[in-house]
């Protein structure tokens, strides 16, 4: 019988795991339906970690993950290049003040709202023509998704947990109202707690235990390119607040080595994407891409598509762009699902958050009781609308 068994090894399974055993819990068992990790949204991931959020709770999550990910014993890739949200009209520049105002009252530190000229001055070569300006987050910036959910998964490991892969989840089983084990592809796992971690794909397996999970997965398409000319040095994360469309420095999150000074990746939410668990790449997608390119930086636009790079995952969406990190009905289950594009970023506080509402029965660390399964159900959403 393994007391903690967590269903999914991404990053957030690993998370909850390294948390866990970092309290001297060690009977804990990671349940991966794949041979190895990575495979889900993790290794899908475009690697951005920013604080600029509107809701206390993500800005909350991101400054403790920050810490956690500047300063943890492993290597998390974290290199502060910034995120650039830039504005065309004066309701984008009202609400880039009033929330950069409250990530500082936060405690977010180096966020500043600049003007058009220091927008062209970050990105040498975007058409600034209708720009009014933007934000800028200094400590903002990327990690690897990889060495995360790696550094998570190795530390856990070297403190006793196990990670059982090729075994697939197929239904909780219940005693009393209580969880009492795990049926998989593999046999029955009895257990005291179920944590579900599997990402786009929670919803099914919450159903096995009569729990209605709202989270639907959405395909999210990366375009990977080289431009003709290197591109600007320290170039941030750049993002249109109004479309969306979104480009950074491209990583070979496997071998960082590899990536060059010409490669980049760009994206845009595809308002015409259906809910599916569609992770075909659609090469469709790149003209959709470009289109948003041409005007706006000719240096992307001037470049050649890396086809066998560009990439499709799975976001997990909640009506309310929040995880669900918490407890439920049924006893010693539990949920860290939902992180709505933002899973990579926020993993270190959603584990932490996981181990202590396991462990001691709320998180003291953070008040995350707001992210709880039920606030839907009393109609408690959050909002949030810097998500992209
Ligand atoms: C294109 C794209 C870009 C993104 N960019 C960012 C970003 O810049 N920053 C950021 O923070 N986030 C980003 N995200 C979101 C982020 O990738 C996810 O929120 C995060 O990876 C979720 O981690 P997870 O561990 O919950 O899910 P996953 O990584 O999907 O892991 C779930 C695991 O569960 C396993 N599994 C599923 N079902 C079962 C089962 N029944 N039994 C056993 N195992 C099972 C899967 O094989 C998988 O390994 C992006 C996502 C996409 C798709």
């Amino acid at each position: 019988m393994a007391k903690i068994v967590i269903i999914g090894g991404g990053v957030i399974g690993a998370s909850v795991a390294y948390h866990i055993t970092e309290r001297g819990v060690s009977d804990v068992v990671i349940l991966e339906r794949d041979s190895e990790q990575g495979k889900g949204s993790t290794g899908k991931a475009t690697g951005g970690i920013r604080s600029q959020f509107e809701t206390d709770i993500n800005i909350r999550m991101s400054l403790h993950s920050l810490e956690f990910l500047k300063n943890c014993e492993f290597q998390t890739g974290y290199d502060p290049r910034g995120y650039l949200f830039y504005a065309t009209t004066e309701e984008q520049m009202d609400y880039l003040h009033l929330n950069s105002a409250k990530q500082a009252s936060i405690g977010v530190n180096g966020i500043s709202v600049i003007d058009a000229k220091e927008v062209a001055k970050i990105v040498p070569g975007l058409n600034c023509d209708d720009i009014l300006g933007g934000s800028f987050g200094a400590t903002d910036g990327f990690i690897n998704p990889l060495a995360v959910m790696r550094g998570f998964t190795e530390r856990a490991v070297s403190k006793g947990a196990e990670i059982r892969f090729d075994t697939q989840a197929t239904a909780f089983l219940t005693e009393g109202g209580k969880i009492s084990g795990v049926e998989t592809n593999q046999g029955t796992l009895e257990c005291d707690a179920a944590v579900l971690c599997t990402g786009a794909w929670a919803k099914q397996l919450a159903a096995t235990a009569d729990i209605d999970l709202p989270v639907e997965p959405q395909r999210r398409q990366i375009v990977w390119a080289r431009t003709l000319l290197p591109l600007p040095a320290k170039l941030p994360m750049v993002i249109d607040i109004g479309s969306g469309f979104h480009f950074r420095p491209g990583v070979d999150f496997n071998d960082p080595s590899q990536s060059g000074d010409r490669d980049v990746l760009f994206a845009y939410p595809d308002p015409d994407e259906p809910n599916s668990l569609n992770t075909d790449f659609d090469v469709s997608f790149i003209e959709k891409v470009y289109e948003k390119a041409r005007e706006r930086a000719p240096f992307l636009f001037n470049s050649e598509v890396i086809r066998e790079k560009c990439r499709a995952g799975l976001y997990e969406n909640t009506p309310d762009h929040h995880p669900i990190l918490g407890g439920c009905e049924v006893g010693g289950l539990y949920f860290a699902n939902g992180f709505s594009g933002h899973g990579v970023m926020h993993s270190p506080a959603a584990g932490r958050a996981l181990s202590e509402i396991i462990l001691d029965g709320r998180a003291s660390f953070l008040d995350v009781s707001i992210l709880g399964l039920d606030r839907f159900a009393k109609g408690k959403m959050l909002h949030e609308t810097a998500f992209i």
